[in-house]
């Protein structure tokens, strides 16, 4: 593998495989969403109780900050040195039984997967949730070979037998309300119980009943990773059901797909992360199910455990300076729950396996950003993604940072420049005279003419519609700061 980073050519996530290219622009998806009343009220109610829980148990860790900046920098450090860390994973997990195998993209990993499935002779798999096999479009993958991949994190499988997208990282149902579910699972769920009601505790019991016979027939099961850590060569899966322990424990094979930069070095830093990770996810002090594996043990558990690496995209990612720290995200979603682009727009409308401020970065760093154009766009740059990121990643840079980098492929290209560069030409032009821009100060006077009622301008003419259209264009004031300023102080500096 020791070529595996250091490859010529480092490439983005090919076009077509997997779920991170969007069909449809964002802003085209999200006004679509936008109009679904239903969504937006069960985002709306989910998004602030999980901020609330979260809140109440960071407010309880008085060294929390101390805690971000130890996930920051273990993070950094690995990416540093990631080539040497997986290495060492690779020759941790063969000596203790473990097969590794590497994946340059999502074609080579499903390949990789679905050999691995096929040697078993069987034609049916448990999965524990993963976020690395949604973006490579594994179970599509597999059905394609004849392999049924069977969900079971309860929110996953509401999502597949609904034949529906994941919304949300943690939470991939939370755009279904209860009587969604019942509906659902009524209609595709085989043994559903008759008369099933929308109480949670029922909802829960039927899919627990499916998915028990599910487990007791599995001799597969694909899981992702949380953690691995290189020292010892072993995998982490945290979650809150049990369902992931099931599949990591009952099958006589285990495939687990991972990216490459969930590594870390030590075994000591899942001290930090297991308490980084709860916290902002679900809003819990530690997960119910923390499930850890180093290899094979004789006689306990799978028997036959491989673990595939993926980039796809990853070390595109890397060697991008500013915008490498999005490979130190943990999923903990965090970001999405405190995004107010996230809460209205939801997680379609991103079009990618990773929705919100996260996505908005990741999915166009991972494709290369002309694949993707519109997502460093699909956020208001408030900063409270980065507030609440439990390894600090400026997400607000990064989608600056973006932006230039689509403005200049846009201009490289010659086409003709877009309103808004032509906008924001013009005004770099008039900000950079006093003289200009003083006039400029008392022409928009006239726009006091307009908005009087309100106090704000809702309507413009064409091409400036395109701004008041989405939002409200504040009346100009009756006195500039200049003149106030002039006024107060006699033109004294
Ligand atoms: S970017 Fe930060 S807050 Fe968002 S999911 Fe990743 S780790 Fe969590």
């Amino acid at each position: 593998m020791s070529t595996f980073l250091g490859m010529p050519g480092r490439a983005h996530a090919p076009a077509g495989v997997g779920m991170l290219h969007a069909d449809r622009p964002f802003p085209a998806a999200a006004r679509a969403a936008l109009g679904d009343v239903q969504l937006r009220r069960n985002l709306g109610r989910a998004t602030a109780t999980i901020r609330a829980k979260r809140a109440a148990v960071v407010a309880e860790v008085p060294h929390w900050e101390e805690l971000r900046e130890a996930g920051r920098a273990v993070k950094a450090a690995t990416m540093a040195s990631l080539d040497v860390q997986l290495e060492q994973l690779e020759a941790a997990v063969t000596a203790r039984g473990g097969q590794v195998h590497w994946a340059r993209d999502a074609n080579e990993a499903n390949r990789i997967v679905t050999d691995l499935v096929r040697a078993t002779g069987e034609t049916e798999v448990v999965k524990v949730k993963s976020m690395a096999t949604q973006e490579i479009g594994l179970n599509e993958a597999l059905a394609a070979a004849g392999i049924t991949a069977l969900e079971t994190d309860l929110a996953e499988l509401i999502v597949q037998l609904g034949h529906d997208r994941p919304s949300h990282i943690l939470v991939p149902a939370i755009h279904r309300n209860r009587s969604e579910i019942r509906e659902i699972f009524t209609r595709e769920m085989p043994g559903v119980p008759p008369g099933l009601t929308t109480e949670p505790a029922a909802l829960a019991g039927a899919a627990r009943a499916h998915l028990r016979r599910a487990f007791l027939r599995a001799k597969v099961a694909i899981s992702g990773a949380n953690f691995a850590v290189a020292q010892t060569g072993t995998l982490a899966v945290v979650e809150s059901e049990g369902n992931g322990r099931m599949c990591l424990t009952l099958p006589e094979t285990l495939i687990t797909v991972m990216g490459i930069e969930k590594v870390v070095p030590r075994w000591a830093d899942l001290a930090t992360f297991l308490q980084l990770l709860p916290r902002s996810s679900t809003g819990e002090r530690m997960n119910p199910y923390t499930s850890l594996w180093t290899g094979v043990t004789p006689g306990d558990g799978p028997q036959a455990v491989h673990l595939v690496l993926i980039d796809n995209g990853r070390t595109a990612v890397l060697a991008d300076e500013v915008g490498r720290q999005a490979l130190h995200c943990i999923r903990c979603s965090a970001c999405l729950n405190v995004c107010p682009v996230y809460e209205r727009a939801g997680g379609h409308a991103y079009g990618s396996v990773y929705p919100g401020p996260i996505g908005a970065i990741l999915t166009p760093m991972l494709t290369g950003v002309e694949a993707n154009p519109s997502l460093p766009y699909a956020s208001s740059l408030c900063g409270a993604c980065y507030e609440v990121c439990p390894v600090k990643i400026d997400i607000p840079s990064i989608l600056v940072h973006l932006r230039a980098e689509h403005v200049e492929a846009v201009a490289a290209t010659g086409r003709v420049p877009s309103p808004e560069a032509v906008a924001m030409a013009a005004a770099g032009w008039v900000m950079a005279s006093p003289r200009r821009f003083a006039a400029a100060q008392a022409a928009s006077r006239a726009g006091r003419l307009l908005g009087r009622r309100r106090g704000v301008i809702g309507a413009l003419p064409p091409p400036l519609d395109r701004w008041t259209s989405a939002r409200d264009l504040p009346r100009p004031p009756a006195e500039t700061f200049r003149q106030w300023w002039a006024r107060e102080r006699g033109g004294r500096r």
